[in-house]
């Protein structure tokens, strides 16, 4: 750029900044079409296979008979997930980024408009199973649950600190494996609340069911 001694280098970070802005503009444009019809809506965050999609479909299963729910499933190529929670009955909108590795606001707003908002109190979003740049591209949910499971060892807190910090409430998934793993899932929830002292950490097998109507209560659902 003209008359900037660093060139390209600033041209850059305007544009970072400028992608940054209307990131959070679209996350709050829904946040507010959600406010305005009373509809929650919360962001599921973890690793491919961390058990996001099954830990939804436990929470679905129980809520479904006390509240008006539709799941939003981001995934970059398949229908997998949406067809899996689809088997309950509720309102399920598939979004394939199409190769892109996160959700963003753009994207959950075409889902929102799929849905009828008067109809529904809570929506969980399954976000594209990733820990890196969904942090930085918030979708307007209410709140973000983070999911880490036993399987992928015990330093996901340490690595991944700032989608711990965004999080309300983190999961340990797959209890049943940490022995297998030599995963201490004390230690592991320690290091989350290490990252975040205001987190809520809950233990599942969301395979089993062991600890959904923990994680539930914990979300005062
Ligand atoms: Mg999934
Ligand atoms: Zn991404």
């Amino acid at each position: 750029m003209a008359g900037t001694p660093d060139g390209g280098e600033s041209f850059d970070i305007v544009l970072d900044m400028d992608l940054s802005k209307r990131t959070s503009e679209l996350a709050d444009r829904n946040l507010a079409l959600l406010d305005e019809h009373g509809v929650t809506a919360m962001d599921v965050l973890g690793s491919v296979g961390s058990g996001k999609t099954t830990l939804i479909d436990g929470m679905v299963a129980r809520l479904k008979h006390r509240r008006r729910v539709a799941v939003i499933a981001g995934d970059i190529t398949t229908r997998i997930d949406a067809e899996r929670i689809e088997v309950q009955g509720v309102p399920v909108v598939q979004i394939q980024t199409g190769g892109a590795c996160h959700l963003d606001g753009e994207l959950v707003r075409r889902a929102l408009d799929r849905l009828d908002l008067d109809a529904l109190d809570l929506i969980i979003i399954e976000n594209v199973g990733n820990l890196i740049c969904p942090a930085a591209f918030p979708v307007g949910a209410h709140r973000r649950l983070l999911v880490l499971s036993v399987t992928e060892g015990p330093y996901m807190a340490v690595k991944h600190p700032i989608m711990v910090r965004q999080a309300d409430l983190a999961v340990v998934n797959k209890i049943d494996l940490a022995d297998a793993m030599e995963v201490d899932v004390e230690r592991l929830a320690a290091d989350v609340r290490g990252v975040n002292p205001e987190i809520a950490v809950v233990a599942t097998c969301a395979r089993s069911g062991e600890g959904v109507d923990e994680l539930l209560a914990a979300l005062e659902l």
